[in-house]
């Protein structure tokens, strides 16, 4: 099942051009068997996420991406939001006590824009990033990041046993499947979408 995992509309992000309609008729039109809504610390309503799915045919799962002391965790499973920013420590306890995943959003964005260059930035001084010890995996491929940023987080994942997930982050249509995760699985709910993750049963795309 190709799932892109990593997504902002209009709903509850501001920061998004694109309304769940939208979304809907371009992840359609990428192929996509299913997509996750992602917005900013703020969780989709069971029924409404539901009621676009049935809309439009096409699945949807959702997640959260909640900001950390740490920065961007994106988390699957989690049924409430926490109050306020907190530590990345913090949100993983409140994700293994629900049953669900973490993983850091674009973990070396910027890198390149701010001068230390994620090629030549070593891998050891990488891994020791806190927040890479309170999650399950990395987003090794992230639509809004360059090729080097995203390969060097695939590097980091790999040498550290972290999960690797992709998901375009996309705030417009344009941005819908640029980056897609491949499950082997037929995930039928947001449980099993969980459970694949953690399954380490897929692959990652890099799209358009
Ligand atoms: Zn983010
Ligand atoms: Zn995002």
């Amino acid at each position: 099942m190709d799932i892109d995992l990593h997504i902002h509309t209009t709903a509850y992000s501001p920061c998004s051009h694109m309304s769940p309609d939208e979304l809907m008729t371009e992840a359609k039109r990428a192929r996509l068997d299913g997509i996750c809504i992602t917005e900013h610390n703020k969780i989709w309503r069971p029924e409404d996420a539901k009621a676009l799915s049935d809309k439009h045919g096409l699945a949807v799962f959702r997640g959260v991406e909640i900001t950390t002391t740490g920065g961007d965790i994106i988390v699957f499973g989690l049924d409430e939001e926490p109050d306020g920013i907190i530590t990345p420590a913090e949100l993983k306890r409140k994700v293994d006590a629900a049953g669900g995943v973490a993983i850091a959003a674009h973990p070396f964005r910027g890198f390149l824009l701010f001068g230390f260059g994620a090629l030549s930035m070593d891998l050891d001084s990488a891994m020791e990033n806190p927040t890479f010890s309170h999650v399950h995996g990395l987003e090794v491929c992230n639509g809004l990041v360059t090729d080097e940023e995203n390969e060097f987080a695939g590097k980091v994942a790999g040498a550290m046993g972290l999960l690797k997930v992709g998901g375009s982050d996309a705030h417009r249509t344009v941005g819908v499947g640029t980056c897609v995760t491949v499950f082997e699985d037929y995930i039928e709910d947001e449980r099993s979408l969980v459970e694949a993750i953690l399954s380490g049963r897929h692959t990652i795309e890099k799209r358009k």
